[in-house]
Formats: structure tokens, sequence, C-alpha cells
């Protein structure tokens, strides 16, 4: 791809210097200060940090100076302790995916809305999507922002979107065979799942999609996961993240060279900060990521704690963009299982899967309490060809697996062989691991 190939929504922000990022950020910050300001949750928790205006906040590192807010907080902030600008002015809100306990929820005016819309379509962009792409997006709509903010933001780029949201396969194939769709925005394991119900069907093969770009994100997946993909499929993957709290999917896209994802910094400020002490890590050091939102007026929320592990990738994107590129997500502050001692992200399990030829699309982690000790069981689907092979091909599997993720991670975990198609799909974001442990 030459120079002037490379696709931009905004060339001039998407290629800004530091310097002028760094300007928009303090701009951004001391905005939010102010609209943090007119909710009571940041009045008070301003107040004890010493700052009653945004003249407190003198040069970007300043956000040093600010409360961090977490998930609970959204919580007893619920419906509307997080308002910064008066009720009539919002027009949607959002809330989290979570189907326990009170909701994490967002407040939207139109402008923030619009904002989010561009933000997604340069997302989009910096993908390679285009006006004449045919969208389909197989994420549930509703209060989920892989919805409809997505859709907004694939509709201001021009797209022809189809929003035919999660499930009911069949009608997405039969679709994605009609209209042409040429992208797809889906979680990786429903991608799998469609790949095999391609295989199976007898009405639609591959050869009949226009299919050429899949962009995924909402459950955490291995760089192997994604090759599999792509080659299973025939496509490109792009993987992008996003969560509710931050309106949605397009705050760090992969560009077309696919080598990490840009975070957009002229609307938020990502940190990344050492989970137990929050100073921030060396540059290219794992640790949690840390944001500000700085394009929503309607609720501010400042120096959030994801609890997702991340790492900048260290040196110049091919693109010329230089807002910087996130690393791959290594897991959860609190998906980190403590298995007798040792530290497991459930991640650190499915490479060694996926990297296993007889091994099927679906796993489950079991952890359990057994006497004194911490069991790990990792259950997992096998492919039908292996299935039907004789007992000693499927022991063998078993003992290889044993081997590899006991290399990998220091436990011995049983391994226990499923029937293909045993273990449940989920069409939102999988659940791999139970916890079955007693709490203390
Ligand atoms: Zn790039």
């Amino acid at each position: 791809m030459t120079k002037a190939e490379i696709p931009f929504r905004d060339i001039a922000i998407e290629t800004a210097s530091r310097e002028t990022i760094a300007r928009i950020q303090l701009e951004g910050l001391r905005r939010q200060v102010a609209q943090g300001l007119k909710t009571d949750f940041y009045r008070k928790r301003f107040a004890e940090c010493g700052i009653s205006s945004p003249e407190d906040i003198g040069t970007p590192d300043d956000i040093r100076k600010l409360p961090f807010t977490t998930k609970g907080d959204l919580r007893d902030a619920y419906p509307f302790g997080l308002l910064a600008v008066p009720k009539s002015e919002v027009v949607r809100i959002h809330a989290s995916s979570g189907t326990t306990g009170t909701p994490t929820v967002i407040y939207l005016t139109q402008k923030d809305l619009d904002r989010a819309s561009d933000t997604m379509a340069r997302s989009l962009m910096a993908a390679g999507g285009t006006k004449d792409d045919v969208i389909q997006n197989m994420m549930t709509y509703g209060l989920f922002t892989g919805g409809l903010c997505f859709h907004y933001g694939a509709e201001l780029m021009g797209a022809m979107v189809i929003p035919t949201s999660a499930g009911n396969t069949l009608r997405q194939l039969r679709f994605m065979k009609d209209f042409g769709t040429t992208m797809i925005h889906a979680t990786p394991s429903y991608l799998l799942h469609l790949h095999a119900a391609i295989e199976e069907s007898e009405e639609i093969s591959r050869g009949d999609l226009r299919l050429r770009k899949a962009i995924t994100g909402a459950e955490p997946h291995s760089e192997e996961l994604r090759r599999k993909i792509e080659g299973k499929l025939g496509i490109e993957v792009y993987n992008c993240y996003g969560m509710s709290e931050m309106n949605g999917p397009g705050l760090a896209f992969e560009c077309v060279f696919r080598s990490g994802m840009h975070v957009w910094e002229d609307r938020f400020i990502a940190e990344i900060l050492d989970p137990d002490t929050l100073e921030p890590v060396p540059e290219g050091g794992t640790g949690e990521l840390v944001l500000t939102i700085l394009c929503r007026d309607a609720m501010p929320l400042i120096r959030y704690r994801t609890r997702d592990l991340t790492r900048f990738i260290v040196g110049e994107c091919e693109c010329g963009r230089t807002h910087r590129r996130l690393a791959r997500f290594t897991g959860r502050t609190d998906d980190m299982l403590i298995i007798n001692g040792v530290n497991v992200f459930p991640s650190q399990i499915e490479e060694v899967l996926l990297r296993t030829n007889g091994v099927g699309a679906n796993y489950f982690i079991v952890v359990e309490k057994e006497g004194v000790l911490d069991r790990l069981t990792v259950q997992v689907e096998i492919t039908p060809e292996t299935f039907a092979d004789d007992a000693r091909v499927i022991n063998a599997l078993r003992d290889r697996l044993k081997a590899e993720m006991s290399a990998l991670i220091t436990i011995n975990p049983a391994i226990e062989i499923r029937e293909p198609g045993s273990l449940p799909v989920s069409e939102g974001k999988a659940k791999r691991v139970e916890d079955r442990r007693p709490r203390e």
C-alpha cells in the first residue's frame, strides 16, 4: 500500500504532532473538569484532591492530581448522579452489558452522539471501510453500545448498514449472500460459529459471499485466534476496543496495518498504570488502562479504571497516525485467577488450545477447591474428525494439552475432552470461566 492509499477520515487530526495532541488533551481535560464540577459526585471528589476549578489543571501531567473513577462509582451514581447537563439535553442512554446488579449507564447529548458517531466512522475508515461497503452488524442492538453506536458510525461513513443484530445464523448468512455484505461486526466466538454454519450449509458456500473484513471486539482473544478466523473465512480481521462507559466500540481501532489499536487521543486520554501502585509503568510496560473521555458533555468520566491490562506499542505505525497504539489485551485485573498462589490468565489457556490441532472452537475453565488446594479443570471441545478417531489419539491429545499448559502456567490442569458442540456458544460475550471456590 502506498502512502497515498492509506485511508483517513481526518488526516490533520489523525497525524497531528504530539504537541498538538497534548494541547487538545489539556483543553479537553479542563472542559471535563468544568463538566465534572456540575455533578455532586465529582465536585466532592475534586474537593478531596484540592481541585475547585478547571484552572487548577495547568499541564497534561496534572491529570495525576485528579481522582480515579471505578465501575462501583458508576453503580453508586445510578441513575443520574453523573449527569452534567439538564436532563432535557439528553437524547439517548446506553448501559453496560452486565447481567447482574445495578447497571452502569451513560447519557449523551445530540452533540455527544455526533462525536461518538464521528469517532466510530473514523475507526471504520482507518480499517479500510468505505461508503461502498455493505456492513452487517451482528452485535446485539439495545442498551449495548456495540449495536447502535457502531451502527450510527457506519451510517455516517456512508456504508449500507444491515442491522441484523446478534443470533439467527441462517438469516445472517442469507442476508450476507443476498445483499453482498463486505464487512461484519461480531465477537470472535460468533465468527467461528458463522464459519461452522457456512461449512454445514447446503445453500450457501464461501464463494457466494463478498465478505472481506470483520471487525471484532467485546471479548478478549489471542493473535492465534485471529489468524485462525482469518484462515478459515479468508478475510481480514480487525481488532477494536471499546466499552459502554466510553461510548462503545470506536475508542481504539486497528488501521490497515493491523499492528495494535490506535487510541484516539484527541477524544480520550489513555494512561497505563501499575494496578497496585497506580503510578505510570515504564514506557512500553504492561499495566491497567485508565481512560478519561474528552468528547462527552453529558457525562464526564475521569481516570476511569478499566481493569483491562495492556501496554502501549513503542514506535511509529506505518500508517503515519500519531495516536498511540494499544497492544492486544492480556487480560483483566479481575479476570486473573489466583490458583494455588499462581497468577493465571484465561488467555494463556486459550493460547495453548488454539495452537493445538484437533481442538474445536469452545472451551470452559472451572476452578474448584479440593481440600486445601485449588483445582483447575479445562473442558475442551475437540473437532468432529478427532472425536471420530480412536481413544489412543484422544488420550494423546489430552496428555499434550496437559503438558503444554502446565509448562506455560506452571499449574497442572485436569483436561476434560468434550464432544463437538457440547459446550455452550454465546452470541454476546462468551463466559468461559467459572470460579466455584467458596468466597472467604
Ligand atoms: Zn496505523
